[in-house]
């Protein structure tokens, strides 16, 4: 099933309404924003030169810090009466990243995440439990629209407040639980703790994201909750949750490209990488009318395919983002993603599915520390068992790690709000 049959669009017809998008689209930004005006005149590119997608590449990127030098609303194309919304991303550090939505954003963005939700085998009528958090974060409003366009009966709990997520998980039947997989899988933790069977709820599917997720995190997930767990893809830059989801065939997210145009760029260089290739993805708004955005640069690593999908949707697939160009840990001048630490600590059941990382330097030399937790069931030796995980890491990471600690059960930090932290880099 699908939400809106332009999901199954002939690829022909697709690229030719994303030419036109294209050009309506740069005109627009070129028009309004001051940012995208000077930085295609000192590209010397017009709107003109601009045919189509074939002529994507000669538009200039945008990058993060564009947003943060132009805080609060120099990208906004739009005058600000015409503004219905204002979301920001959660900045670690600086300024956050401040996005503005007219009526006709917020109805697109209703849309791409029904069809998301369809997409993940929600119906009209079905019980969505969102537990993203609500707020300026564009994860817990993004999901509720959807379930509202689409019709279904939303649970706006938020993020946090484990006690009573697992009651209504038991009381009001959800049929689907809308989270972070970290939260996830703490919500299975706490259940499992109090005796609580998740086996015995309505609950058939997880939409998770918000935080990348390897596949023995994601099967971790689904055997623990007994569910179908199918990643959602987004960034608030773009438009927040429903960039793009994973279908039933669970072989990539279709990437609602009538609205968003992926590509796939070298990270280093930024040169346009054939079709299957791994690099950083780039996406380009097609529709968005208050913050147009021009070759934006994730910093997430993944790859994109066309090939046709076996739920038939003929929208472009992207991988699952296992990491992103700057999760990359460099260390004695090894390159590591958190990820690859991440899929050795869930092949050991005699750990639990958390891990942290600590980053230090002694003197001119980087240090990593790597600590892990001790499952409830394993009752060996935590030596012989540090020792082999060392080993396991030394082959996969080629470096081992200067110490590996394992706590105690519950000894790691769980994270019931926003985003898992699992990298501390002291450096
Ligand atoms: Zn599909």
């Amino acid at each position: 099933m699908v939400y809106n049959e332009v999901e199954r669009t002939d690829r022909d017809e697709m690229r030719s309404m994303q030419d036109e998008r294209l050009r309506t689209t740069v005109e627009h930004a070129y028009e309004n924003v001051q940012f995208y005006r000077d930085a295609l005149d000192d590209a010397g590119v017009s709107p003109g030169d601009i045919d189509g997608i074939d002529d994507i590449s000669l538009l200039p990127f945008t990058g993060k810090e564009d947003f943060r030098d132009h805080y609060p609303t120099g990208l906004v194309a739009v005058d600000r009466e015409d503004l219905r919304r204002i979301h920001a991303s959660s900045g670690t550090t600086g300024k956050p990243k401040v996005v503005g939505y007219t009526e006709g954003d917020l109805q697109l963005w209703g849309e791409v995440m029904a069809r998301s939700l369809v997409t993940a085998g929600v119906e009209p009528g079905h019980t969505v439990q969102n537990a993203y958090g609500y707020g300026l974060f564009t994860g817990g409003l993004g999901i509720h629209m959807g379930c509202e366009t689409l019709g279904a009966n939303v649970i706006p709990i938020g993020g946090g407040q484990t006690g009573r997520q697992l009651e209504l998980l038991s009381d009001l039947g959800s049929d689907v639980l809308t989270c972070t997989p970290s939260y996830a899988l703490y919500l299975a933790e706490t259940a499992e703790k109090e005796g609580i069977d998740p086996r015995e709820w309505n609950l058939s599917t997880v939409v998770i994201g918000a935080e990348p997720c390897t596949a023995p995190m994601r099967a971790e997930i689904e055997e623990a909750l007994d569910v179908t767990a199918l990643d959602i893809y987004g960034l608030s830059e773009i438009v927040g949750p429903g960039v793009s989801m994973e279908c039933e065939a669970k072989d990539g997210l279709h990437v609602w490209e009538d609205h968003f145009y992926p590509e796939v760029v070298d990270p280093e260089t930024g040169d346009p990488l054939p079709e299957g290739e791994e690099g950083e993805l780039v996406f380009t708004t097609l529709t968005k009318e208050a913050v147009p955005v021009l070759r934006y640069r994730t910093g997430d690593l993944a790859t994109l395919t066309r090939e046709p999908c076996d739920c038939g949707r003929t929208m472009v697939r992207m991988s699952h983002v296992t990491g992103r160009s700057d999760d990359l840990l460099i260390v004695r001048g090894v390159n590591v993603y958190p990820s690859e630490i991440e899929s050795v600590v869930l092949e050991f059941d005699e750990v639990a599915p958390y891990y942290r990382i600590d980053l230090r330097r002694d003197g001119q030399l980087d240090t990593i520390d790597v600590t892990v937790e001790r499952s409830e069931a394993f009752d060996g030796d935590d030596e012989e068992l540090a020792a082999r995980l060392r080993d396991r890491l030394q082959t996969v990471l080629s470096l081992s790690p200067d110490s590996l600690d394992i706590a105690p059960p519950g000894g790691i930090e769980r994270t019931e709000t926003g985003k898992v932290k699992r990298v501390f880099d002291h450096r």
